[in-house]
């Protein structure tokens, strides 16, 4: 956080030197606001949404400079360990925004699973969502393993601790009568170490929810020849055929990766954009208009952004209340 300063204290202060700060850069500096956003390993889509949401407040800020529309935020969206640790860190007042999958939004708001068992963050906000998560079972070729039964008995990666990835995989070893003993191994790594475990042989198998496509799933298909099997038994049609909001059916198309020789059906989530009642509307406002604003370019920073379509972005996977900064845009826009 920026200290405050007086305008007669940086005169003092800058004296010395060679140049002093006029009243307007006092008062533009006394407003500027710095807002943190949580993302994921860097190999993931998280981290560019987090980045890209930056880059267009940043854009918004320089075009305002120019109009005199100015907004004063600056931002950054550090790597973080996911889903859960960013709702946690919101609620704590250590993030002002995050990115979380639309199951972990449900759940922190009710307090219905996993680590929000019982204990309902009640504050948290949904802005909009971004792009699906399909659950991606990620084997090694000569693995064997052709579906979600095959995974008993198996080495596998079960995400970081504070991961969506991991808290879903709990949920489901949970669904399936599952503990960490029913696996060979159960790791902990995270997003960003999977794929060279993998690869280096050192697991058969990781479940991650993630979009589609990205950098980390593709070290280890084209990387080592790593498969998606499908994920369409019993488990994942319970779930999906249950009053559960935040699941749906997918397809990983044919062609994704070197190995996606056929399309891949399974089900996933969907990553969305949260924030806590306590964030200000106007930031809120200003973080939504810069992204509806500049939608074609936010599709262009990262492929699995290349469907995004604002009418479902306000809709769909979003449990929480919608924080008022950005139903007020939404409002404004016609968008709802
Ligand atoms: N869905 C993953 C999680 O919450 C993160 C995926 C990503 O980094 O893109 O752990």
């Amino acid at each position: 956080m920026l200290k405050k300063v007086t305008v007669s204290t940086l005169a003092i202060g800058l004296a010395a030197g060679a140049f002093m700060l006029s009243a307007n850069d006092a008062d533009a500096q006394s407003k500027r606001k710095f807002i943190a956003i949580g993302t994921g390993g860097p190999t993931g889509v998280y981290f560019a949404t987090g980045n890209a949401i930056c880059r267009l407040v940043h854009k918004e800020a320089a075009e305002g400079r120019k109009s005199g529309r100015k907004h004063g935020i600056r931002c950054s969206a550090p790597s973080t360990g996911g889903s859960n640790y960013n709702i946690g860190q919101i609620r704590d007042g250590e993030l002002d925004f995050g990115v979380a999958q639309s199951d972990w939004q449900y759940h922190a708001y009710n307090g219905s699973g996993g680590p929000w068992k019982d204990k309902a963050f009640k504050k948290v906000r949904a802005v909009f969502s971004v792009h699906p998560e399909p659950l991606q079972i990620i084997v090694r070729g000569d693995s064997g393993i052709k579906g979600w039964d095959d995974l008993k008995g198996k080495r596998v990666n079960i995400g970081n601790p504070g991961s969506g990835q991991r808290g879903t995989m709990e949920l489901l070893m949970q669904q399936a009568g599952w503990t960490k003993k029913d696996f060979k191994l159960a790791t902990e790594l995270t997003s960003t170490e999977q794929s060279k475990a993998l690869c280096d042989g050192k697991i058969d198998a990781y479940v991650y929810t993630v979009g589609v496509p990205n950098a980390g799933v593709a070290i280890a298909t084209d990387g080592c020849g790593a498969m998606i099997a499908n994920f369409n038994n019993a488990l994942a049609k319970s779930n999906v055929t249950s009053a559960k909001p935040y699941y749906a059916w997918a397809t990983i198309p044919k062609g994704t990766y070197k190995t996606t020789a056929s399309d891949v059906t399974t089900w996933g989530v969907k990553a969305t954009f949260v924030t806590s009642a306590d964030v200000p509307a106007d930031v809120v406002y200003e973080v939504t208009r810069a992204v509806f604003e500049n939608i074609g370019d936010f599709r262009k920073l990262h492929p699995a952004f290349r469907n995004l379509d604002p009418k479902v972005m306000v809709k769909d996977g979003l449990s929480a209340p919608l924080h008022p900064g950005a139903a007020k845009y939404y409002k404004e826009k016609g968008l709802m």
